[in-house]
């Protein structure tokens, strides 16, 4: 018998190293433009302007005012696995968006990235990445915070490229992304503007005016979401061993053809959970028909040790330590919630 010849074991290199991370990372424009805008989130952003051109496909940029990147710093923030917002000793007690370190070396791997940041009271410096190969920080002009820039994703990767549906359809999910990121900060102001499509602008600003953070939510579910959700939305607030839902469900009568208007939110981060859809399907199971989905922006709260958020590359999934605690609690949370509004109806026929 033929006897396979043994193989050799070599080093994969950083490059070949954060293409492979890319890949799982960075699916299509939306998944570098929400890295991006959490990136911002965690820096204690007021205000997050992000630029798109030919959905997203040839540029994205965006634009921050917050804590900034010292010009030392900016190779460190290129490499895979540094971050400054874990030590790495707590994984299960994460308060912010990242902490992979996983976003910008794999922007780098995949486009053209150029990022300039400036820290309070220091020079600003720019650094540029172009096939995984950066160049030493340089001085450059910048007021405050960061600017990052992302031209051409996967130019060097055609097979990527052919994957990516038309640019209005990634121009699309890059405002769902924005979307609920913007709903999960109330306190910060979102604008998203594309650049070839006539100077098209979305803004989402926040109001100077409410302190409060429920006050604050509110306004922006109304805006992301428009007056006739606002019109047809039951609030909830309901906890159960922990656990705490807040938010809004609208009225079956408000349903929609598609499951496209779910908004779930574990302790702030926007994610798009199985159990959770799971779970907000179920609760309106026997007022919706099979071909309808309900419209909902849910939050749920907790102790960060109750859930593991590192379970996916893209932290869109979430594992729950007691998965059936909180699938009861939406269900019974929005039962109640649709019972109420249906007696409410009835009683005011009878009136
Ligand atoms: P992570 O977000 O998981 O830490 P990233 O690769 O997204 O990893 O970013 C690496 C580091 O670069 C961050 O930990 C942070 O220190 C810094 N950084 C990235 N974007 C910004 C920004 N917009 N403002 C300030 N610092 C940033
Ligand atoms: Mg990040």
């Amino acid at each position: 018998p033929q006897i396979k010849p043994q193989p050799v074991i070599r080093q994969l290199d950083d490059a070949a190293i954060n293409r492979i991370a890319a890949g799982e990372v960075l699916e299509r424009p939306a998944s570098a433009v929400k890295e991006l805008v959490e990136n911002a989130i965690d820096a204690g952003s007021n205000r997050i302007e992000v630029v798109i051109a030919d959905g997203g496909k040839t540029l994205i940029r965006v634009t921050d005012d917050g804590c900034g990147i010292a010009p030392a710093d900016l190779p460190l923030a290129l490499s895979r696995h540094a971050t400054s917002k874990i030590d790495g000793s707590d994984l299960l007690n994460i308060n912010s968006f990242g902490f992979r370190g996983e976003a910008l070396p794999s922007l780098g791997a995949v486009g053209r990235l150029t990022i300039t940041s400036r820290v309070d009271g220091t020079e600003a410096a720019a650094i540029s990445v172009a096939g995984g190969q950066a160049t030493n920080p340089r001085p450059a002009a910048l007021s405050t915070g960061t600017v990052v820039e992302l031209r051409d994703m996967f130019y060097a990767t055609p097979a990527r490229l052919k994957f990516l549906r038309t640019d209005r359809a990634e121009g699309q999910a890059i405002s769902d992304v924005v979307k609920r990121l913007a709903m999960a900060e109330p306190f910060v102001s979102f604008v998203l503007r594309d650049a070839s499509g006539g100077d098209n602008r979305t803004t989402f600003r926040a109001d100077a005016e409410t302190g409060d953070l429920f006050d604050a939510l509110h306004g922006r579910l109304r805006t992301v979401l428009g007056k006739d959700f606002a019109e047809n939305a039951l609030s909830i607030d309901a906890r159960r061993d922990g656990f705490h839902l807040t938010g809004y469900a609208a009225l079956p009568t408000y349903s929609r053809g598609a499951a496209v208007a779910q908004f779930l939110f574990v302790n702030g981060r926007p994610v798009r959970d199985k159990m959770l859809l799971g779970a907000l399907r179920a609760a309106y199971m026997d007022v919706l028909s099979r071909d309808r989905h309900p419209v909902a922006a849910l939050f749920v709260d907790c102790d960060p040790t109750l859930v593991d958020v590192n379970v996916h590359p893209a932290k869109s999934e979430v594992r729950f330590r007691e998965p059936a605690t909180v699938r009861g609690l939406i269900i019974s949370g929005l039962r109640h919630a649709l019972a109420e509004a249906g007696h409410r109806a009835a009683t005011t026929v009878a009136n």
